[in-house]
């Protein structure tokens, strides 16, 4: 098969990185919460998800398509996280 999307990997970290991030705005661990990508349907844990950290915010993208699934960015006032690549992220509950 072909490759049709061309990804520097060497700017690639597993999502754990971005973790840390996500625990900051969900306030729960993420790594282990169940999402799904909006372009191919693809279920996996977010912590499977490609982390590309070098740019401006953190991109994580789908292993299977490589679309993007979540993409957060960090100004001195506020986080903004844009999640339209994915279908759902589910967050367990604290209390559960
Ligand atoms: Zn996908």
């Amino acid at each position: 098969m072909e490759e049709t999307i061309d990804i520097n990997r060497e700017l690639m970290l597993d999502a754990n990185a971005a973790a840390g991030l996500l625990y900051e705005i969900f306030g729960v661990e993420m790594t282990a919460a169940p999402t799904e990508c909006a372009n191919c349907g693809n279920e996996g844990e977010i912590g499977t998800l490609l982390a590309f950290t070098q740019g401006p915010g953190v991109i994580l993208r789908c292993s299977t398509c490589e679309n993007v699934v979540l993409r957060i960015v960090q100004t001195p006032d506020e986080i903004i996280l844009d999640a339209r690549g994915a279908v759902y992220l589910r967050l367990a509950r604290a209390s559960a």
